[in-house]
């Protein structure tokens, strides 16, 4: 771990005395703490004694256990558990470059295409139509997470190498999901960027092998996991030495029936606050219906992300996966002009 890692890495913990807790107590207290590793601060107040710990967040579960000390009444944490990801240890925010595109700058990056790479006829015609309209990157899954064994699993290597074929064709970069460890080799291979499903976002094994990748990683969202869980998740992967990581809001599952999920958008200010990773919303999945998809995209720009992913078919009627939440050609066409205005607004361009 280099120097810059590790200071980025510190934990910072009070440990609050109990009000006539004994001087053999505190240092007794900090005794300990610096067995552990940590620098012990005592600070005197005028009805206790508090005492700032420093040291690494590796050891900060152990310091946790020393609650059960005399004398000590609590013990706070102060730091952020996800470190690197954080805002407190990098302020500026991560740009993320792929050839020409920027995910994270002034500029949106929209990114679009199938659900599904289904055929070459249908991936080359929704990439030449999704760049003509103004899209940054071209997605669509060749391994596909499907929740039932007998639904179409993606065309595996041959759906890669479509990918890389219009990607030649177009200039656009590609992004697709990527869904175990042993896999990584080969969709690196293709991809330019690797995304996560929200389905394998603590998949720990997983994860830390795109630590180890040079590719940037598209992490999204869990159906249920926490902005908290869904950083630290992001903390595997920079931990690993890969600090190319994207956030992706894909809604999260709620009482709510009417729409496939509920898109957070509050998560967009939430995330803004806490990290320095870029953002982008899906409202394919977000909403699961395509007369959802242009209004939350509009508001996910309007509220802050950096880029959008849609689903795009040629005929949504006939897709092999997720076809009642993907946009025509001439919807996606609709959906760039809107973006165009809303992004002023905002201070970007598109
Ligand atoms: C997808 O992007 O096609 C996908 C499977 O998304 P999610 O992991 O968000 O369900
Ligand atoms: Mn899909």
């Amino acid at each position: 771990m280099t120097d810059q890692v590790w200071k980025r890495t510190i934990a910072l913990m009070i440990i609050v005395m109990k009000i006539g807790a004994s001087k053999k107590e505190v240092d007794h207290v900090c005794k300990e703490v610096e067995k552990l590793g940590f620098k012990p601060h005592l600070i005197h107040g005028e009805e206790r004694n508090v005492i700032a710990c420093i040291g690494h967040e590796k050891r900060k579960a152990d310091l946790q256990d020393l609650n059960s000390l005399e004398g000590v009444e609590a013990l706070v944490p102060i730091s952020k558990p996800y470190k690197l990801a954080s805002r407190e240890s990098r302020k500026t925010a991560t740009v993320i470059k792929i050839d020409g595109t920027e995910i994270g700058g002034v500029r949106l990056c929209i990114m679009a295409g199938p659900c599904s790479v289904e055929s070459e006829k249908q991936l080359m015609a929704t990439a030449e139509a999704v760049s003509a309209a103004g899209a940054h990157m071209l997605r669509g899954g060749a391994f596909k997470p499907r929740t039932s064994p007998y639904d179409f699993q993606g065309l595996e290597e041959a759906g890669l190498k479509l990918l890389a074929a219009a990607r030649k064709k177009t200039g656009l970069p590609v992004i697709t999901e990527i869904m175990g460890p042993e896999d990584v080799e080969l969709v690196e291979k293709y991809a330019d960027i690797l995304q996560v499903g929200a389905r394998n976002v603590q998949n720990f094994s997983l994860l830390k092998e795109l630590g180890k990748s040079k590719k940037p990683v598209f992490l999204k969202r869990g159906l249920s996991t926490t902005i908290r869980e869904w950083l630290l998740s992001a903390e595997y992967i920079l931990t690993g030495g890969n600090p190319h990581v994207i956030l992706c809001e894909r809604g999260i599952r709620t009482f709510e029936t009417s729409t496939r999920n509920t898109l957070d958008l509050s998560a967009i200010p939430v995330l803004r606050e806490q990290t320095h990773l870029p953002i982008i919303v899906d409202p394919s999945h977000g909403t699961g219906q395509w007369q959802y998809v242009i209004p939350m995209a509009l508001a996910a720009i309007a509220a802050g992300a950096d880029g959008l992913m849609i689903e795009v078919h040629p005929k949504p009627e006939e897709a092999l996966s997720d076809g009642g939440q993907s946009l025509t050609f001439k919807r996606f066409g609709e959906l760039m002009a809107k973006v165009r205005t809303i992004s002023a607004v905002v201070g970007r361009t598109v």
